[in-house]
């Protein structure tokens, strides 16, 4: 379980100091786990970590985020950017690792100490053999709440920037794979809250009442055919109805009931689908009971669709580093999303998976209490980001 061996193919990237000062940071950062927006002591040492690979220079954006900028060969070559997230999530550790989170109720439970680290230790490759043109690593607060990522690009410290890649670690492949593949890799999360207005009444006197909670009801049930009578079949798509809030004493009907969750896809058709299906059921069944029907949607992140040219860097790095066999396909698309499909909307890049689990180990899902990333896993992430920086940097300097 507590593997932090170099995989063979990247021994020669690791001597055993920069090993074991990437170890120790990734388990510092996770034992000092910090919430979206308030990661300023893990900022802190990341900072620190950073200062030792002398970079060009090292900023301060977005209250608790950072853009180090390594040195290319060139100049006036494009500039490329790699990301790592860098906060925790509000729950609580049960992971057993003699590093777990010292903070009550807050845990690295999503990777995210891993990819801090993967930035850092991409940072310390590409100080030692710079890519064509200049490098940013950016290290990104408050993934976790969707708005880290456009927080970063409202600073403008990206504005330069020509193709940027990112990563997440994944259990569900063995580290030293890597999915690195054109087309969607993760999905929208758009979340939505309908308000259903009636008419209370005594509980015993229905009749007199306008009643949302059976509207509720009658609405949850009949949203579960929007995917299963409106989208294509072959088509991923979610509506998870996640919250339903109605009513304060068993005699009295209210007046309202909320009814909110989460619709998921990979693709921009479907998305707007799904908006748009569950406005029209929504108002229908609303009508139906008498009642209206308040439809609010919260736009999240988009999915992300790797390009084809992006991707085929990253699989060519992944190839270079680890040998044929490497890299693998991502099977059934993960319908979670990832709020590094809003630098993808500006910005061509390509995300990846990178294989977190032990050869002996289970697949445990993100967000779990149990989530950890295979220690190894550090190496293959840092070295895959690096080197995809550097066959996009030079890639692009070429013009092809
Ligand atoms: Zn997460
Ligand atoms: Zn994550």
């Amino acid at each position: 379980m507590f593997d932090g061996i170099v995989p063979d193919a990247l021994a020669s990237l690791f001597p055993r100091q920069r090993r074991d000062a990437l170890i120790e940071l990734r388990r510092d950062l996770h034992q000092h786990p910090e919430l979206a927006f308030a990661e300023e002591r893990t900022a802190t040492a990341l900072e620190r970590a950073l200062s030792v690979v002398n970079p060009v220079s090292i900023k301060r954006v977005a209250g608790t985020g950072i853009v180090a900028r390594i040195r290319g060969r060139d100049p006036g070559a494009p500039v490329v950017a790699v990301r790592g997230d860098i906060d925790a999530l509000p729950i609580q550790e049960s992971t057993g690792l003699r590093y777990a989170s010292v903070h009550a109720g807050v845990m690295h439970a999503c990777g995210h100490d891993v990819h801090a680290t993967w930035a850092v230790g991409a940072a310390h490759l590409l100080a030692e053999r710079p890519a064509t043109g200049d490098v940013l690593v950016v290290l990104q607060p408050a993934e976790e709440t969707g708005a880290g990522a456009a927080a970063i690009i409202a600073t403008g410290a990206l504005d330069e920037v020509s193709a940027i890649f990112g990563a997440h670690v994944d259990r569900r492949f063995l580290v030293g794979e890597v999915v690195a593949q054109a087309g969607p890799i993760a999905a929208s999360a758009d979340t939505f809250e309908i308000e259903l207005v009636g008419r209370g009444a005594h509980g015993a006197r229905p009749h007199e009442s306008a009643d949302p909670v059976v509207g509720a009801a009658a609405l949850i049930s009949a949203l579960q055919t929007i995917v299963a009578r409106r989208v294509d079949p072959a088509t991923p798509a979610v509506l998870t109805v996640a919250t339903v809030h109605a009513g304060t004493a068993s005699n009295v009907i209210p007046d309202r009931a909320m009814v909110g969750g989460t619709l998921r896809a990979v693709d921009s058709e479907t998305r707007a689908l799904l908006a748009a299906e569950l406005r029209r059921v929504a108002d229908g069944i609303a009508a139906a009971h008498g009642l209206t029907a308040t439809v609010s949607i919260g736009l999240g992140p988009p999915p992300i669709v790797n390009p084809e040219r992006q991707a085929a860097w990253a699989r060519e790095a992944a190839d270079l580093l680890l040998g044929p066999g490497a890299v693998k396909p991502l099977g059934i698309t993960y319908m979670v999303a990832e709020d590094f499909a809003f630098y993808m909307e500006r910005i061509p890049g390509c995300f990846m998976r990178i294989g977190a689990r032990e050869p002996d180990g289970r697949v445990i899902a993100a967000h779990s209490p149990q989530f950890h990333a295979a220690e190894a896993s550090l190496f293959v992430g840092a070295a895959v980001l690096a080197e995809a920086a550097r066959v996009a940097s030079a890639a692009l300097a070429q013009g092809t």
